[in-house]
């Protein structure tokens, strides 16, 4: 059995797993539903045993990310999160306990859009900035993106200092345009407006931010106080005079009844809304009733965000048909009667792998539960076995691959099956998707639909087959829809994507176990192909985040002539095979593990943390007897006190700065 201390940490792993995928990638992998439970069964715990206690907690933190290529620039104010209810009885307990605090409170009840964060700020009259919520304390500066969103006005009339904070989002319109032109590029959709909008705004280039229609809301009066604000009605009031974009939809309601009753009136036309909300968030009112209350390390107390249940429809399970990725993984599908779930028709959903089919007993012909929140990938909850009729019929799972016919085999310990014949033509055409798309060699003028095409032709049989598509120019240019602008532009995209970094090619070579993260570390130890493939078991493991089983997936992969056959072609072809390594300057910090804690007046965390792991540093969040520096600002808190207690080195930011400078004088 599993203890609950060690459920904790199986659910922050998880968690954060999530969160990277979410907040970095852009891509979730599992229904923000699934995320909100396993976030509320953490919380659950950690109040059990507070002696687990972590700031790294994703409870604890607001996992956000900054990313290389925006100017990185420190809010005034730390941006939070919000903490969550999902029923009436939540919404009254939070209700009860601002009563304790605040007598006879209002409420502004507004909607939760789906978007992203962002603040805006405004200097005599002019827009000066805009800058992404981030990890909370750091954003990123997207001014010219968000200059692209035509409702944002440049000029206000004001000439004091203003700071507003709302939410860039993706209409709904804009959403389903942009995954039509990507399903019509092969490339893969965008899971909801969400992502699409954090995408968006993320592009270094703007005209393809400007391309994405985006709109915003804003919500949020940051420097009320200066213009004696007194609510968050005449917040809201003001900020529409000054021609911010504000949401009529909303109330100011006195309590809970009141508050679910405006719910469930925006819940009904929630459909029609031009925009996607995720819920709605309910705020004291009273400004400075709310400096009183305050905020958690996360979230504000005045404030929290309602979340909408995932919407469930039934539908008939017409077939499950099965999938060969480019592993080889074996994935079923449920072919489902087309069904309006969520603002979306439903007709298809992964059943991941057989245990899932047999346990949730699902057989052909069976009616099911669908469930679908805001994102595109819906899920098959249960079957309905009482509402069989005699015709349904267990699924078999099938013996043998349905695209090559080798059999298929289940390793112990997995739940998935695998067609293991390393010729299989679905496997091979995934893996050149693969190797193509934007995250590997980002081949854009190679999508999905046009490999499957070039490889039905005859012309791509294997990922060293793309480098010499050129042979075939002119047999391409005699097939319809490849005029002579487009071949060469995909000849030349092809070209060019040569000097693509070890790392990504690492990435597009699909070793297994290798993610994109593993291959950036791999290559940056490395240096070089030819360093890695001479590579041992030992010197694999000696680096942080290469466990055993990734080590030997990599050994496995260059043991294999065939593998070996395409990267010595590669080569020829003029692949580039180096990774430009960054020094890393020797220093006192070099091989220590050092925490920062505090405000630093000279850099930003995320800076600090930066210079001391370009000096070898490894910067971790919370202190331990492991610790070897801790490196500490004004106001520092427990932190600061746990090094002393444990004995650790202590170093004022003074001392660090002198330690940086003589590191880089040394040259
Ligand atoms: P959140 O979305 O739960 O709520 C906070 C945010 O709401 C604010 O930062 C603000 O951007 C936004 N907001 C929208 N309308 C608002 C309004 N009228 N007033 C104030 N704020 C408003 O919190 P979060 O930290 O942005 O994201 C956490 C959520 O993201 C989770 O609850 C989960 O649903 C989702 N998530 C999902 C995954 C996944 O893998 N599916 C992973 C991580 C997070």
């Amino acid at each position: 059995m599993m203890t609950e201390e060690n459920r904790i940490i199986e659910l922050r792993k998880l968690l954060e797993k999530y969160s990277i995928e979410y907040y970095v990638y852009d891509k979730p992998t599992v229904s923000d539903q699934e995320y909100d439970r396993l976030m509320q069964e953490l919380m659950t715990l950690e109040e059990k045993h507070p002696k687990m206690y972590d700031p790294n907690s994703p409870s604890q933190r607001i996992i956000g990310a900054v990313l290389e290529g925006f100017e990185k620039v420190e809010h005034t104010q730390q941006m939070l999160s919000l903490g969550n209810v999902f029923n009436y009885e939540e919404i009254q307990e939070f209700v009860n306990r601002i009563q304790e605090s605040v007598p006879h409170p209002e409420f502004v009840v507004e909607c939760k859009y789906d978007g992203l964060a962002m603040s805006l700020e405004y200097d005599q009259g002019r827009f000066v900035r805009a800058v992404t919520r981030g990890d909370g304390f750091v954003g990123e500066d997207v001014s010219n993106n968000v200059r692209t969103i035509p409702t944002i006005p440049m000029y206000i009339d004001e000439m004091r200092h203003v700071e507003v904070r709302g939410e860039v989002y993706m209409p709904k319109q804009s959403f389903e345009e942009l995954n039509r032109i990507q399903e019509e590029k092969g490339k893969p959709l965008f899971a909801n407006p969400r992502n699409a909008a954090a995408g968006s705004i993320r592009q270094l280039d703007s005209s393809v931010c400007a391309s994405r229609k985006l709109d915003a809301y804003w919500y949020y009066f940051q420097n009320a106080g200066d213009f004696d604000i007194k609510t968050q009605e005449e917040a809201l009031e003001a900020m529409e005079k000054l021609h911010f974009r504000v949401n009529q939809l909303r109330k100011v309601c006195h309590n809970t009844a009141e508050i679910w009753d405006f719910i469930q009136s925006i819940a009904n036309q929630r459909d029609e809304l031009s925009y996607e909300i995720d819920g709605m968030v309910i705020k004291l009112n009273d400004l400075a009733a709310q400096q009183t209350l305050g905020s958690t390390a996360k979230a504000p107390r005045y404030a929290t965000a309602y979340k909408f249940p995932a919407q469930e429809v039934q539908t008939r399970l017409k077939d499950i048909v099965i999938t060969v990725g480019r592993t080889g993984k074996i994935t079923p599908n449920a072919v489902l009667e087309p069904v309006r779930v969520a603002g979306t028709t439903v007709s298809a959903a992964q059943l991941h792998n057989e245990d899932m089919i047999v346990s949730k007993d699902l057989r052909i012909g069976d009616i099911v539960v669908v469930r679908k929140a805001g994102e595109i990938i819906p899920e098959v909850v249960s079957s309905l076995p009482e509402r069989r009729d005699g015709f349904q019929k267990p699924y078999v799972f099938p013996e043998h691959c349905p695209v090559c016919g080798s059999r298929l085999v289940r390793l112990e310990g997995e739940s998935a099956h695998y067609c293991i014949n390393q010729d299989c033509p679905a496997r091979v055409v995934e893996s050149m998707i693969h190797f193509a798309s934007r995250d590997a060699m980002d081949i854009d003028s190679l999508g999905d639909k046009k490999i499957e095409q070039l490889h039905e032709f005859g012309f791509l049989n294997s990922i060293e087959d793309i480098y010499f598509l050129k042979n075939h120019r002119e047999e391409l240019l005699l097939k319809k829809g490849y005029q002579t602008k487009s071949v060469d532009h995909m000849l030349n995209t092809i070209e060019e994507s040569k000097k693509q970094p070890l790392g990504l090619l690492l990435y597009g070579l699909g070793i297994r176990q290798v993610g994109k993260k593993a291959a950036m570390i791999l290559a940056q130890h490395f240096g070089s192909m030819d360093a890695l493939m001479a590579a041992t078991y030992d010197e694999l493991t000696s680096i942080r985040d290469v466990g055993s089983i990734t080590a030997e997936s990599i050994l496995a992969f260059f043991k294999e002539e065939k593998n070996m056959h395409l990267i010595s072609v590669l080569k020829e072809q003029g692949l580039n095979m180096l990774q430009e390594k960054t020094q890393k300057k020797q220093s006192c910090f070099t091989g220590k593990t050092v925490v920062l804690t505090g405000t630093l007046e000279q850099y930003t965390r995320n800076d600090a943390k930066a210079v001391l792991e370009s000096l070898g540093a490894n910067v971790a969040g919370s202190v331990s007897k492991k610790t070897d520096f801790v490196i500490y600002g004004t106001a520092a808190g427990s932190k600061l006190e746990k090094a002393r207690n444990l004995g650790v080195s202590l170093m004022s930011e003074e001392e660090f700065i002198q330690e940086v400078a003589n590191a880089f004088e040394k040259d």
